[in-house]
């Protein structure tokens, strides 16, 4: 190859690769930016993102479904029954509250983000908050405490509920003595059902009653066996 014919054509796929290269980079001005200046910017996750966990408790009634469906058995939550005393107002949806819900905790540390918490919850109290920011320098710091009560009224509060349930148990006892007691006394005597025209139905004969009797054929006198062979198996026995 002409030596003067290889130094022109080095120059020129130079220059042409070079600006190639640029133009790639200066179409880049022009286009919408991907990146973003994290942490002065953040991303917005699509609405089913799981992300981080949280929970209304406001909204939350105490029904437990989120932690009976948790595969790693990290929600741990514990209700009292609401009295009138309590005041416990009303849910989202208008019903009044039925139970108080005294503690709500997460182990977020452990969580998998499998979601069925929040797809089983029936008021949509558990939900994910597109944040992901649970960064934490300790593991106890990633335990997730959402419920509102302060523990002396926690304690109040659950010894209020033993007491009652007790109460409810020992009443329940009782009338369960007083119908068992109630069921030694002789039962009432059937009082047989009249006929749709007035008239008595006449009573029914017993099963044995209406069953004819069956005479059995008389047993073979024992003799000397010739008159009545046994047979065993469909073959005659000596
Ligand atoms: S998302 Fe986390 S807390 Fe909810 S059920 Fe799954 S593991 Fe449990
Ligand atoms: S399923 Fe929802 S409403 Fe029920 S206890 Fe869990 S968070 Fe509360």
């Amino acid at each position: 190859m002409n030596a003067t014919y290889k130094y022109f054509r080095d120059i020129y796929l130079g220059v042409t690769t070079v600006s190639l290269g640029m133009w790639i980079t200066f179409r880049h001005f022009f286009m919408p930016t991907i990146t973003v200046q994290y942490p002065r910017e953040k991303l917005i996750y699509p609405p089913r993102a799981r992300t981080e966990l949280r929970n209304a408790i406001e909204s939350c009634n105490g029904c437990l479904q989120c932690a009976r469906a948790c595969p790693v058995e990290i929600i741990h939550i514990e209700t009292a029954k609401a009295q009138d005393e309590d005041n416990a107002g009303n849910m989202p949806d208008g019903k009044p509250r039925k139970l108080l819900v005294l503690t709500f905790d997460v182990e977020m540390s452990k969580c998998v983000h499998c979601g069925l918490c929040v797809e089983v919850c029936p008021t949509e109290s558990m939900h994910w908050n597109n944040e992901h920011e649970h960064v934490t320098f300790t593991r106890e710091e990633l335990m997730r405490h959402w419920a509102t009560y302060p523990p002396e009224e926690v304690r109040r509060l659950q010894e209020r509920d033993e007491i009652l349930k007790a109460e409810k148990a020992k009443q329940a006892a009782e009338a369960a003595a007083k119908k068992a007691a109630a069921g030694d006394q002789p039962a009432p005597k059937p009082v047989s059902k009249p006929a749709a025209d007035g008239a008595e139905k006449p009573a029914q004969p017993s099963a044995a009653a209406a069953t004819p009797a069956i005479e059995k054929p008389a047993k073979p006198e024992s003799g000397d066996g010739t008159d009545s062979p046994q047979k065993e198996n469909g073959k005659e026995k000596a």
